[in-house]
């Protein structure tokens, strides 16, 4: 058995919300340790979106998902988290009367007196559409996500869906692919109306095509494709050049070994207040987009919020008793000493 290892506080999931979080613990002195199943810090921001820009982040007009990664990194850099990527929480107990036990699949273990979890949509995965053979070109010629646009450029690019992944990556890839078709089961879109009026504009100007139908077989050596074969809304079957196709069927949202912990749910989300963002479980918070509550918005924004709120009840479950001062990062030599710039 691995060593324990002993903290503060657990955070589960690595998202733009968890490294928040780090922040508002660490000016109340709270130490802790991040474990997320990916293999880097940032969530969907790094995994789903990287290069895409946000433009709903308080004091930044327009930032990339990895820019804010980066730079909620580097905020947080005074506060010397802990992170154990590639490891998946399985396991989290009560241990004694006030303390917490996690387990990852990777064999570490934990002990706590707080667990926040920052689970987003649970481990996500993307959904995989039901072509025959299609694990053969997965990571080759398929991918779910795009996490570099330039491993694009020069390519014969089929995308394939209807919802706002589909629509944003045809238009952000259209200008460097070689060739871009959008391949859609019907003629209506889940995407946002801006994004579609783009993709038919481009379709207009001759630059991209737009097919209908299903995709029912691809055709390729050694894990590089050459082509799909699609069937037509009419019936008729026909292929579209492509050497590196893109599905965005959606994520299931799983929320894995986390429905094991005797956590109340609410479809697939974990209810909490709206004072500290604390589950049934006194000492287990969920914030960001795993939680659940009236008016609830999956915005970044509303994690970092919750994570505030979050901090100010785990530093008294920490320190029963203690005085909880407010102060502001602005003016107090205490916090500015924390985070490394004051003397
Ligand atoms: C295409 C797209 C565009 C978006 N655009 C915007 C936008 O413009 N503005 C905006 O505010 N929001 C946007 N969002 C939503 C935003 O990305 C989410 O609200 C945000 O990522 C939620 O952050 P989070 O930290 O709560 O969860 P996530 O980012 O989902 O991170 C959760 C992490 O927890 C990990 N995890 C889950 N279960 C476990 C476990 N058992 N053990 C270990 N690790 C675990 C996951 O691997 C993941 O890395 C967008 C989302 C998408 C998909």
């Amino acid at each position: 058995m691995s060593d324990v290892i002993h903290t503060d506080v657990v955070i589960v999931g690595a998202g733009p919300t968890g490294l928040f979080a780090v922040f508002e613990l660490g000016l109340l002195d709270i130490k802790c340790h991040l474990v997320d199943i990916l293999d880097r810090p940032g969530g969907q921001c790094a995994e789903l979106y990287p290069e895409k820009p946000i433009y709903d982040i308080p004091g930044y007009p327009v930032i990339s998902g990895a820019d804010l990664t980066r730079n909620l990194m580097e905020q947080i850099k005074p506060f010397g988290p802990t992170f154990h990527f590639g490891h998946m929480v399985t396991e989290l107990k009560k241990h004694g009367e006030a303390d917490f036990e996690l387990k990852t699949d990777g064999d570490l273990t934990f002990r706590c007196k707080v667990v926040v979890i920052a689970a987003g949509g649970g481990s996500f995965q993307p959904k995989k559409p039901p072509i025959p053979g299609i694990e053969h070109y997965e990571e080759k010629s398929v991918f779910y996500a795009v996490r570099k646009m330039e491993a694009f450029r020069g390519k014969d690019v089929l995308i394939i869906g209807g919802g706002d992944s589909a629509l944003d990556w045809t238009n952000n890839l259209q200008p460097i692919a070689r060739s871009m078709t959008l391949l859609h089961r019907r003629e209506e879109f889940r995407a946002a109306p801006d994004s579609v009026n783009k993709m038919r504009e481009l379709v207009a100007e001759g630059k991209m095509q737009l097919k209908f139908g299903q995709v029912t077989g691809l055709k390729g050596e050694n894990g590089e494709l050459a082509a799909a074969v699609v069937k037509g809304n009419d019936g008729q079957a026909f292929e579209v050049k492509t050497n590196a196709v893109l599905p965005f069927f959606g994520l299931t949202m799983k929320l894995g070994p986390i429905a094991d912990w005797g956590l109340n749910l609410h479809e697939n989300l974990i209810p909490v207040d709206t004072e500290k963002f604390e589950t049934n479980i006194p000492g287990i918070f969920a914030i960001g987009d795993i939680n659940h509550y009236p008016g609830k918005l999956k915005l970044i924004l509303s994690g970092f919020h919750e994570g505030a709120l979050m901090a100010q009840q785990a530093f008294r479950t920490i320190n029963p008793g203690a005085r909880l001062m407010f102060q502001y990062t602005t003016s107090s030599t205490n916090l500015q000493r924390k985070l490394g710039v004051a003397e």
